[in-house]
């Protein structure tokens, strides 16, 4: 057999394999990485673009509705081509991760930079949004609605609006009482929260929000980025809105505000691991952290990461629920239970 010529022989060849990946940033190795995304915002452009070029790593991003990815993770199986799925609310994220869709996560920085709180062994939440309290304050006196529990007191007969008890928001919220309050306790308040009900569920958080402002109702509960983009908002009409309704920041003197996620997990299958876990780290940095909880005026995970976000600094602080999001969302299941016993549909 005649010899290769000695530039193709084996040893050449990954010597000369090896100077080549030495001579690319790092990372180039993984060239690409294939994102699921549940979010979609114009500051999340610069996230990714930032990440690109910092690494060498194409990014590769498939918008879509939150259940409508997960389906067709599930439907591509081990020929999906995505590395990661990111998406909102820990039920949703929980959701994913019963269909077996993660692997574990393995990354000191990540265990690091994020809150034992907000982080299952799957999963990682890279932002934080609060469930409040809207009130029109023409009818509803602010010490009427200090808690959740308060909702459910017969004073506020025909004043709350609500969107639908199957939605993951209200599932979370659910979850979060029966880990602090007990079922029993929790399905007492949804009795009493459906009887004092305006009118039957209809709608997203926003939607809400305007008809207390339009008197319609008095009071609801919504997800504080949906106030906040109302706040920032350049169109008179919801600027308006805002005008007329006013915040609770609920349960401040027992278990918090509850708190949800934006989260991502890898897949199970991701074809490009390696590329997945720095992406994951990146998120967790300081810049993309601002980016990422900015993009939907969230808060950062990372402790000590602010956004200069005028909204959330007009909104103030308060105390937040510390229950772990992977407790939380174990409870969905059951809180759905519930909130069907209790008629809220
Ligand atoms: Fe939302």
């Amino acid at each position: 057999m005649a010899l290769l010529p000695t530039h193709l022989r084996p040893a050449r060849l990954a010597s000369a394999l090896l100077m080549a990946l030495a001579a690319l940033p790092a990372g180039a190795a993984d060239a690409v990485l294939n994102i699921y995304s549940a979010r979609h915002y114009q500051t999340d452009e610069a996230l990714y673009a930032n990440f690109t070029k910092q690494t060498g790593i194409k990014i590769n991003r498939l918008d879509g509705k939150e259940d409508e990815l997960l389906e067709r993770l599930k439907n591509e199986g081990d020929k999906s081509p995505a590395d990661i799925l990111i998406t909102v609310d820990a039920t949703r994220l929980e959701m994913a991760d019963q269909a077996q869709l993660f692997m574990p996560l393995q990354s000191k920085v990540l265990q690091q930079r994020i809150p034992d709180n907000l982080r299952t062994t799957n999963w990682i939440a890279f932002s934080t949004r609060a469930r409040v309290i809207v009130y029109n304050p023409r009818d509803v006196k602010p010490e009427w609605v200090r808690t959740y529990a308060d909702l459910a007191n017969p004073r506020l007969e025909g004043l709350v609006c609500m969107r639908s008890g199957a939605h993951p928001y209200n599932l979370s919220l659910g979850a979060a009482m029966i880990s602090h309050d007990g079922e029993a306790q929790t399905e007492a308040w949804a009795k009493g929260l459906v009887k004092n009900f305006a009118r039957a569920p209809k709608g997203g958080d926003t939607d809400q929000i305007r008809s207390v402002a339009a008197g319609e109702c008095g009071v609801t509960i919504s997800n504080s980025y949906y106030v906040a983009r109302l706040m920032r908002s350049t169109k008179p009409d919801e600027r308006k809105v805002m005008d007329n309704v006013a915040l609770v920041w609920p349960n401040q003197a027992s278990w918090g505000t509850h708190i949800n996620v934006s989260g991502a997990g890898i897949l199970k299958h991701a074809p490009n691991k390696d590329a997945a876990v720095k992406f994951l780290e990146y998120l967790s940095s300081d810049q993309a952290q601002i980016y990422f909880a900015d993009g939907n005026n969230e808060w950062p995970a990372v402790p000590g990461v602010k956004a200069d976000n005028p909204a959330l600094k007009a909104m103030g602080s308060f105390k937040p629920d510390t229950l772990n999001v992977e407790d939380l969302a174990r409870k969905a299941v059951q809180a759905q239970k519930v909130f069907d016993r209790a008629g809220w549909r």
